[in-house]
């Protein structure tokens, strides 16, 4: 298994830019690049759901670059197929179906597609050429969420079950905010478990 570490570069930087978030007034409204931290956010309206799970794409597959090596193109397979099947990683206490989905991974497994691929790597130099040196700092990390809407009319939305650690082994805070007409909860799970919100 590939182990990913730290540069004292990236730790610099990522101490950086916590700070500054925890300083802004904004910090809700943003969530600082933590790696194997995911945050889930659950937010409920009448009988409809929304789940989102975002975070470093460290927390989802202990790396944050197109995979390379065979064994990380089977963890990014393995991990997309994880999240087109919410039911692996989370439960309601009663079925709510699963209306949408929408996937956003910054890297795709399409070693398949090597010519399309090609063009993207040409696009993206003619048109971001002069903005090389301010995104260099960030090229290096990569973000990843999943966000699903359910119907939850014939369903019970809690309590909710974290399936996911077990699945996710880089993953290792899960910060949690909940919303519904019944309750605010926020909180952390280091493990799989349930909580009423
Ligand atoms: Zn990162």
């Amino acid at each position: 298994m590939t182990v990913f570490r730290f540069s004292p570069v990236l730790i610099g930087a990522v101490a950086l830019s916590s700070s500054l978030y925890t300083q802004s007034s904004l910090a809700s409204e943003y969530a600082a690049h933590e790696h194997g931290v995911i945050h889930l956010k659950l937010a409920q309206e009448g009988h409809q759901v929304s789940v989102e799970l975002s975070g470093a794409a460290d927390g989802f597959l202990g790396f944050e670059h197109s995979p390379k090596t065979e064994a990380e193109h089977e963890q990014l397979d393995k991990l997309i197929g994880l999240l087109k099947q919410p039911e692996q990683l989370f439960a309601f206490a009663k079925n709510c179906q699963l209306d949408d989905k929408v996937l956003s991974i910054p890297f795709k497994d399409d070693d398949h597609d090597a010519d399309h691929a090609h063009e993207k790597d040409h696009a993206h130099e003619d048109d971001h050429a002069h903005e090389k040196d301010h995104a260099h700092a960030e090229s290096s990390h990569n973000d990843i969420a999943a966000n699903y809407t359910f119907d939850c009319k014939s369903g019970q939305a809690s309590p909710f079950s974290v399936k996911m650690f077990n699945l996710l082994p880089h993953l290792e805070h899960l910060r949690i905010e909940a919303v519904s007409d019944r309750s605010v909860f926020v909180g952390e799970r280091e493990a799989n478990g349930t909580f009423t919100w």
